[in-house]
């Protein structure tokens, strides 16, 4: 029996159905169309993924199969690598062309799909690949990239054409069928942000209906933050929403009374989105080394008691701790605090930046290759470019969390430690900690390090680091490259 022709649209970090040009190109084609989403199990291993992102995706899927069922359609999820899901689909459909969005990923996902495309080419197979947000593939400095982002912003947006024809029915897989969601990834998890096109919709929406309005004021701030902030990473990460439509709404929201500082400040962040991302694609290396080569020889020390107690929120550090524990339970700090617990790592620890990476994006829900390596090594000071910041999580707590609010409901061991004296624990009398039922063995009457002294001996050690010569002779290149010509 001949084989029936198909497009397929391969859904990565995109899942939607909305200003999605894949889709929009494939649908508007006149080829029925498939969509495919592959759980790969060399990706499922990988350290930076763990059951948190797993459970977003498979809500997102849900949620599209939810709008898909009114064609009769589904996405159809395979659990294989890309190589093997490919051809499996060719010996059941002849494949006229494959649509997805450029990936700008991690390593693995770069190699895999050098490989792909050799293998779509040796089959004439066109994969036609769309550009992702405002990220130029292969630019090679930053001239003219601002205009192209407000370009790309502006730019309408790319609508499928959703219908029965031109969807292809899920009744009609050839004997294939979709892998079956692991039980664990089915249910919500308290305290976790449900994924799906619908969820980020009603979170936008939300913010622009009032909890934005503070927006400006709360972002620095661990508890306030949580809801002024538009908390629209994991969905941006995932793809539930494109960048082009979140700013589209902000235009649409400027008049709004209230509204116009915070929306000046979210503006400037959706700039930075594709900034950042931008940069990891134009030296996706970043995974591996520092951006600047000459921080490759720093000397970082090796202490996994140290590294253990960051990682589980068991420092001694308050607002540290409380940081950490609360990523854990519900994947999701603000910039502020991302900032304050990787230069605690390796500033105040001195730990390598390489350490911490993907234990935290093990843990951000919102993990997005392109920004966390970029944001990280800048924070770690290892771009010889930006300013050096070494935080001080007591002064941070004082300003950011004055009553104590964000420390007591994560660090229940400290509840009764009124503030101030709470943000320093340390320094309180045996008379005080008994009464705050704080026992002498209590890590929080015996941190790990001084932060005081740890601060100043970075400070020597960062400044006089930053003067080496291969520190800055990289310099010149990184400017060249990364930054935008004046
Ligand atoms: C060490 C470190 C690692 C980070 N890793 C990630 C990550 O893996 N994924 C991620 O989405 N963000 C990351 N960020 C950036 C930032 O902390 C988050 O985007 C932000 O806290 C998400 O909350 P929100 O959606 O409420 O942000 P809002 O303040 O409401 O901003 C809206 C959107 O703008 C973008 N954005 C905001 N701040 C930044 C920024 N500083 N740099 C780049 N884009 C920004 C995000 O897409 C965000 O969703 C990291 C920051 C640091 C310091």
């Amino acid at each position: 029996m001949a084989k029936s022709t198909i497009n397929i649209v391969w859904l990565k970090r995109d899942l939607r159905l909305s200003d999605h040009q894949p889709l929009a190109e494939a649908t508007h084609s006149g080829i029925p169309t498939l969509l495919l989403y592959l759980f790969e199990p060399s990706l499922l291993a990988d350290p930076h993924y763990g059951d948190r992102h797993w459970r977003f995706v498979g809500q997102s899927l849900q949620d599209l199969d939810r709008q898909l069922s009114q064609f009769n359609s589904q996405v159809l999820v395979l659990k294989e690598e890309a190589l093997t899901a490919f051809e499996l689909l060719s010996q059941r459909f002849e494949i006229a062309a494959v649509y997805s969005h450029q990936e700008v990923g991690l390593a693995l996902t770069f190699a895999r799909d050098k490989q792909l495309a050799r293998r779509f080419r040796q089959r004439q197979i066109p994969w036609h690949e769309a550009a992702f947000g405002a990220v130029i593939r292969g630019a090679r400095d930053r001239a003219g990239w601002d205009r192209h982002w407000h370009k790309a912003m502006r730019a309408a947006l790319a609508q499928p054409l959703l219908s029965q024809q031109t969807l292809w029915p899920s009744a009609h897989w050839q004997g294939l069928s979709s892998w079956p969601l692991p039980s664990q990834w089915l249910d919500k998890q308290a305290g976790m942000q449900t994924g799906g096109e619908s969820m980020a919709w009603r979170t936008l929406d939300d913010f622009f209906a009032g909890r934005g309005r503070d927006y400006y004021r709360a972002i620095s701030k661990p508890q306030q933050s949580r809801s002024a902030c538009s908390r629209m990473s994991a969905y941006l990460a995932w793809g539930n929403i494109s960048l082009r439509q979140m700013y589209q709404q902000l235009l649409a929201h400027w008049q709004v009374k209230g509204f116009r500082r915070s929306l000046t400040a979210l503006s400037s962040r959706l700039h930075w989105h594709c900034h950042f991302i931008q940069k990891f694609e134009s030296e996706h290396q970043m995974q591996q080394r520092c951006l600047n080569r000459g921080y490759e020889d720093y000397p970082f020390d090796d202490d996994p008691k140290l590294l253990s107690a960051w990682q589980q929120g068991r420092t001694g550090i308050p607002l540290v701790d409380a940081c950490m524990r609360c990523l854990h339970a519900s994947g999701y700090i603000n910039f502020r605090m991302r900032a304050m617990l990787v230069s605690v790592l390796c500033h105040h620890f001195n730990l390598d930046w390489r350490a911490g990476v993907t234990h935290l994006a093990r843990l951000f829900l919102d993990f997005e290759p392109g920004i966390h390596y970029p944001q990280f090594q800048m924070q770690a000071s290892v771009t010889g470019i930006n300013t050096i910041r070494i935080y001080n999580p007591t002064k941070q707590a004082q300003e950011h969390d004055p009553e104590g609010q964000f420390i007591h409901r994560w660090l229940p061991e400290l509840r009764q430690v009124p503030p101030p004296l709470l943000f320093q624990p340390w320094q309180l009398t045996p008379l005080e900690a008994q009464l705050y039922q704080l026992a002498p063995e209590s890590i929080y009457l015996n941190p790990l390090v001084d932060i005081e002294q740890t601060a100043k001996a970075a400070r020597q050690r960062l400044w006089a680091y930053r003067k080496q010569p291969q520190v800055r002779a990289d310099r010149q290149r990184i400017l060249a490259r990364h930054v935008r010509p004046r």
